[in-house]
């Protein structure tokens, strides 16, 4: 029998334009090689330009590298990420990210940085867990609402 989880009457997440603060935030964003493959081929660059400048190679698995205000090193001056079409795996699924949902305060907890938690489309827990299990994503995140592709 399935365990019970605080999602399980789904939750509620929509990305806020103008937004982005969850790319501001020091934090590791892991990488794998076939993504780094992915925008190094997005940003017309050859791979090994694309680490130097954007991933830190000495930390297992791979993490983009930040700017010098914490925020990642793929966002622009104007908030946007460089490689939206390629972000990685890891900011495609946030918010539902194991931490943040291990329970109903680390949610609440992350309302503190994101504005679109408990808002907008609901997510029912089943595909809530596919995006757990990476199966999925969560849609329009970020920072797409915020710019016109
Ligand atoms: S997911 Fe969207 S609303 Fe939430 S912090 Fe990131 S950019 Fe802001
Ligand atoms: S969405 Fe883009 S800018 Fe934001 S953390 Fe991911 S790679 Fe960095």
């Amino acid at each position: 029998m399935r365990q019970q989880f605080f999602y399980d009457h789904g939750l509620r997440f929509q990305c806020q334009p103008a937004c982005a603060a969850c790319c501001k935030i020091s934090g590791k964003v892991r990488v794998t090689e076939s993504e780094v493959s992915r925008m190094a081929k997005l940003l017309r660059m050859p791979e090994t330009a694309f680490k130097k400048t954007y991933v830190n190679e000495t930390e297992t698995p791979w993490i983009l590298k930040e700017r010098a205000d914490g925020a990642c090193a793929m966002l622009d001056e104007q908030d946007r990420c460089r490689v939206h079409a390629e972000r990685p795996g890891q900011c495609r699924r946030y918010p539902f990210w194991p931490e943040i949902l291990a329970n109903e305060f680390t949610w609440i907890l992350e309302k503190q940085i994101c504005p679109g938690l408990d808002v907008g489309e609901l997510y029912p827990w089943r595909r809530i867990e596919k995006i757990l299990k990476g199966e999925d994503e969560a849609g329009g995140f970020p920072p797409e609402p915020a710019v016109a592709e």
